[in-house]
């Protein structure tokens, strides 16, 4: 399995580049992003952080003074922006009452700790929280999601049942606990199963992984 899941990453790497993930200019930002984007593309995300950029609003705080419906306005180009606007206020919440709205201190508690605290936001599943643990707190943290699970079920890595964390598991008990491996490698999967490993019609003859 180590051989397969490195020779994977090499095959991408080499075909693909660098990534440069996730995009944001502050932690704060990218945890935003990691909440706002379940269920839609990332450009309709971009939109909504560009709204609450032009009011002056992308802060812990000041983005908890807002009165709810005022924030799922602001967010409304990401889709789903009531429900989203209650899971990002949860978030705030937790950030604010645990940690002073503080990235330093979120930083500093210890990674399956602060996992735990994460997932008992409600909104936040396993995804959400490892994204946010790895692309805003630079904690070794594999992300799964449905590309890596399609990637793997397709080359026979792993079984049509397997859990968010059994896979999870293959790629942290398989390879070096490395921020950027873990982001670059989370990264590269997004992209081929983007160009590539589309859920209909997959273009085998011409993909990386071929
Ligand atoms: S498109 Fe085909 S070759 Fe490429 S990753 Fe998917 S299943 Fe593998």
């Amino acid at each position: 399995m180590k051989n397969n899941l490195c020779l994977v990453y090499k095959k991408l790497f080499s075909f693909f580049g660098p990534q440069a993930w996730w995009p944001g200019e502050t932690a704060f930002e990218v945890i935003v992003g990691a909440i706002l984007t379940q269920g839609t593309n990332w450009q309709n995300v971009q939109k909504a952080i560009d709204n609450l950029k032009s009011q002056g609003v992308l802060e812990a705080k000041k983005l908890y003074a807002l009165p709810e419906k005022k924030l799922a306005a602001l967010i409304r180009p990401c889709g789903y922006y009531n429900i989203k606007a209650r899971r990002l206020r949860n978030f705030l919440s937790f950030f604010i009452k645990g940690y002073g709205g503080n990235i330093r201190r979120l930083i500093q508690r210890e990674e399956g700790t602060l996992r735990g605290e994460l997932l008992s936001v409600k909104g936040i599943g396993p995804e959400t929280a490892d994204s946010i643990l790895l692309y805003a707190l630079n904690k070794p943290v594999f992300v799964v999601d449905a590309y890596t699970k399609r990637l793997l079920l397709r080359h026979r890595l792993i079984k049509e049942d397997a859990t968010y964390g059994q896979v999870q598991d293959l790629f942290m008990d398989n390879l070096k606990k490395d921020v950027r491996l873990f982001n670059e490698y989370h990264a590269l999967i997004v992209k081929v199963g983007k160009d590539f490993c589309r859920k209909n019609k997959p273009r085998c003859s011409i993909c990386p992984l071929k």
